[in-house]
């Protein structure tokens, strides 16, 4: 069956009794055990939850992978995954990375005696000096955020496999819709599925899928362990988010990629960060390796006084962090999403503060390059000292 049909289809055949379309939302905590030594398949609801476990299942299937788990935040199921590592074990680790990870990396893992080390996941010869006898894994974002930068999944994987790595890989952003990394040769895949998976700016929650028996063994373990599942509520309310994701990502895609056009010619802007565009360095592979592209792109403006009257001006488009919404964010990572990345760090791979990252939602295009349009021209209009502010 198309992917199209597996979503919008998710868990309306799962409840046996009434027949239920929408899989309820069971509560319960406990479940009584039939007699000793027997079990209905769920026992204590941290472990295995009815509505969680449609969520896990469809998750699992959406991704070509074996197991899935449902976390309460994106973060949750990166802190589960990196449990998988002990002290003084080395990770790869995407050089352009969610600001969140590379914090959880650095502050926290750290003092678990877990190093990283950041590259370019693109450049093989790079990262064939990083490794090292102790090396476990490689963490790969594709395409980064903010900066789109593509990595060859197919590649890295190939390659990670020749030296006895996992590869982990954060699909946040383009959703089992547009690529499946395990499909690819990844071992793992993450989402904040707060973002394009929820879709609608009103659940937290996290996902990991994985390949193979004994590492979903493994993580089964961890996940129940460590205890940041997914309560029964965010996990039904993302199921029915999820149902809609392939009519969402289209329109994203379509509209991040009229916008990105639209600012591609206009004056103020210097440059535009969307591998849907043809001189993306990473566009051939991204086209090779996804069906389509995500709905959020960066640009930077050619001066950075432009930045604050932007976000002034923005009316439709709300000032805000997060992205994946219907409802169209614009951020500053400089100073929001990436304030933990060390200034040095973020000034090398382009994250400075003439960018801005746009999650193009699915209002109607007209109007969203009508309000940013306005934006542009009333910061132009006070930086010219056209108008007081
Ligand atoms: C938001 C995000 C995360 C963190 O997820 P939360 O749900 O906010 O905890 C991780 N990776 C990427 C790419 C993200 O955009």
């Amino acid at each position: 069956m198309k992917i199209e049909s597996r979503l919008a289809q998710i868990g309306s055949i799962k409840e046996p009794v009434t027949g239920a379309i929408s899989f309820p939302v069971y509560q319960a905590t406990a479940f009584r055990h039939p007699r000793l030594g027997e079990s209905t398949g769920f026992d204590y609801a941290r472990t295995k939850s009815p509505t969680r476990a449609v969520l896990e299942e469809a998750a699992a299937e959406l991704e070509s992978g074996d197991a899935a788990f449902a976390c309460s935040s994106g973060m949750a199921a990166l802190q589960t995954i990196f449990a998988l590592f002990s002290q003084g074990d080395h990770l790869i680790v995407s050089l352009d990375l969610y600001g969140g990870t590379y914090r959880l990396l650095e502050r926290i893992m750290s003092r678990f005696g877990v190093s990283a080390s950041y590259v370019d996941t693109d450049d093989l010869e790079a990262m064939d000096k990083l490794v090292q006898p102790n090396t476990k894994a490689i963490v790969i974002e594709t395409p980064t955020n903010p900066l789109m930068l593509i990595t060859d999944l197919e590649a890295v994987c190939t390659w990670a496999k020749s030296k006895g790595l996992l590869t982990i890989v954060d699909n946040t952003l383009l959703t089992p819709f547009f690529q499946r990394p395990i499909e690819l040769g990844a071992d793992i895949v993450i989402h904040s599925a707060t973002k394009y998976l929820g879709g609608h700016n009103d659940v937290l929650a996290g996902l990991i899928v994985t390949k193979g028996k004994e590492l979903s063994a493994e993580m089964a373990v961890l996940h129940n362990s460590i205890g940041a599942v997914l309560g029964p509520q965010d996990s039904w309310l993302l199921m029915r988010g999820m149902k809609t994701l392939a009519l969402r990502m289209e329109r994203h895609q379509y509209n991040a990629t009229r916008m990105a056009e639209y600012l591609l010619t206009h004056p103020a802007i210097a440059e535009v960060f969307y591998p849907a565009l043809k001189d993306h360095a990473g566009h051939e592979v991204q086209n090779r390796q996804s069906s389509g592209n995500t709905g959020i792109f960066s640009f930077k403006v050619k001066d950075a006084r432009y930045v604050e009257p932007i976000l002034r001006h923005i009316k439709l488009i709300a000032f805000a962090e997060s992205l994946g919404g219907v409802e169209s964010l614009m951020t500053y990572p400089a100073v929001q999403t990436h304030a933990d990345i060390p200034v040095e760090i973020r000034n090398a791979v382009g994250v400075d503060d003439r960018l801005l990252r746009f999650s193009v939602g699915i209002e109607h295009i007209d109007d969203l390059i009508a309000d940013l349009g306005a934006a542009l021209e009333a910061a132009r209009a006070e930086i010219a000292g056209e108008v007081s502010v």
